[in-house]
């Protein structure tokens, strides 16, 4: 009997039918489930491998846990996000008679009560985004990472926590950065959070961006996307940050770069994608515009101070679906989106299906990669092979058939020469 722990199994109808959509837009995870999943039992690179995975449980992560266990592998699912999870695709995978335990909308404590739930598999492999598997399995059941050979990390956040966790020499096995491939944080950071932060905010506003003013806190990858696609829809674009180059860069793709001070009297709608905490304040709100719009991108519900926001509000109101009205004293009414989690995921699906075609790609090969050399890695972050990248890129091309030239003999020598 499978075991699991979701809303309802009865909605295993309808989460298929979402999988079957993402299905015919994801070549190449297909690739890879047609490829290993036609192997015989016996040559599977998976078989006997236990994964205990943590993504956003949608209908896309939904595929990847599909095709890792066509290779073999015996899957225990958990979300990463209590407001990502979809519970009829939960029901789907747990109706194929995976290890499923993730409620949509679950407080904290189920949530991490089933990410322990997850852990009790005895992975050999953990798939993490955000890193809460390695924080329970490094904090309150080290006895479950005794057999964990190594992982795979989807986000920058969490890169960033388990190379801390590395460099206080107490990472119990190696972690492959998938965020930090190029065929990850380039589209998936980039273009991935570009669209479907505006889906959300599109959706779930119905009002028009052209027109309005947009400010982006923050401009690396998934800051540089959001202004991107901001400006296509024909806002005018602010940016903020602390890195001097980065605030160079802004300037430089034509957007106003100044302080969250400054910024704040101008804006109609706040986005924040730093990674950091803090960044869109009580203070910063007193300045704004009544009716204003806040939403965060970036990894952790503290980048827009809604805490502040709940204490100091005289009342507060659903305004519409994900959005919450505050009533400040003195009237100013200020709107936050999906409690300031991530407005993309939380309040809407998620990066499209090609993107994270790519993103899984490299999850999954990072995981073969993991099963075939984890005796001879460190304990340590390790970063994806440039052979990875270009065999996905490749792969990705192709199914767009698209061609692309290739060097002759002679340019190879020329490019690695030092000599004129
Ligand atoms: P990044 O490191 O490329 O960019 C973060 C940027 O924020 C940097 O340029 C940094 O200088 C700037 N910054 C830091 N603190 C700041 C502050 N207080 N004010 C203004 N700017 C500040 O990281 P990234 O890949 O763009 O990821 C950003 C965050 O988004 C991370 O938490 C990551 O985990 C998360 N993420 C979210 C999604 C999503 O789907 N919403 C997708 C990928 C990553
Ligand atoms: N645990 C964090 C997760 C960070 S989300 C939290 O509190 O929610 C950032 C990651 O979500 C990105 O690196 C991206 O790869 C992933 N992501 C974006 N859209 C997704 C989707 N549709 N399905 C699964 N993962 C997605």
């Amino acid at each position: 009997m499978n075991e699991y722990e979701i809303r309802d199994i009865a909605l295993a109808p309808s989460g298929r039918q979402r999988i079957e959509w993402v299905r015919h837009n994801m070549p190449l995870l297909t690739g890879l489930k047609e490829k290993y999943g036609s192997l015989p039992e016996s040559e599977k690179p998976f078989r006997g491998v236990r994964i205990s995975l943590s993504i956003h449980l949608e209908p896309k992560t939904a595929y990847l846990c599909e095709t890792l266990a066509a290779a073999g592998a015996s899957m225990s699912v958990t979300g990463c996000n209590p407001l990502s999870t979809q519970d009829d695709t939960a029901a789907a995978l747990a109706d194929e008679g995976m290890r499923v335990y993730a409620i949509h909308g679950e407080d904290e404590a189920d949530y991490f009560r089933h990410i322990e739930m997850a852990l009790e598999h005895r992975p050999h492999i953990v798939i993490d985004d955000g890193g809460d598997l390695a924080a329970c399995l490094h904090g309150k059941r080290p006895d479950l990472a005794e057999e964990v050979r190594g992982g795979g990390e989807e986000t920058t956040t969490g890169i960033l926590r388990l190379r801390a966790l590395a460099a206080d020499g107490r990472l119990k096995y190696p972690v492959v950065a998938v965020n930090d491939a190029r065929c990850k944080h380039l589209f998936d950071n980039r273009y991935g959070t570009g669209q479907s932060v505006w889906d959300s905010i599109l959706r779930n506003t119905n009002l028009i961006v052209a027109s309005k003013t947009v400010v982006v806190a923050g401009y690396g990858w998934c800051g540089r996307g959001i202004a991107l696609r901001a400006s296509a829809l024909g806002a005018s674009v602010v940016v903020t940050e602390i890195d001097p180059v980065k605030a160079i860069e802004a300037r430089m793709d034509g957007y106003q770069v100044m302080t969250m001070y400054a910024a704040a009297p101008l804006g109609d709608i706040f986005i924040s994608a730093t990674g950091c905490k803090d960044v869109i304040m009580l203070e910063h709100m007193a300045l704004m515009k009544d009716r204003v719009i806040l939403a965060n991108a970036g990894h952790f519900n503290v980048e827009v101070d809604v805490k502040g926001l709940e204490e100091k509000a005289e009342r507060s109101y659903e305004a519409r679906g994900n959005i919450m009205a505050y009533v400040l004293p003195g009237g100013k009414t200020v709107h936050v989106m999906a409690e300031g989690r991530l407005v993309n995921i939380a309040a809407a699906d998620g990066h499209p299906a090609e993107i994270m075609d790519m993103s899984f790609a490299v999850q999954f090969l990072s995981a073969l990669y993991i099963q075939r050399h984890h005796r001879e890695l460190p304990k340590n972050v390790v970063d994806v092979s440039a052979e990875i990248d270009t065999l996905i890129a490749e792969h990705k091309l192709a199914a767009w058939g698209v061609e692309i030239d290739k060097l002759t003999p002679e340019q190879e020598r020329y490019l690695s020469s030092w000599e004129l």
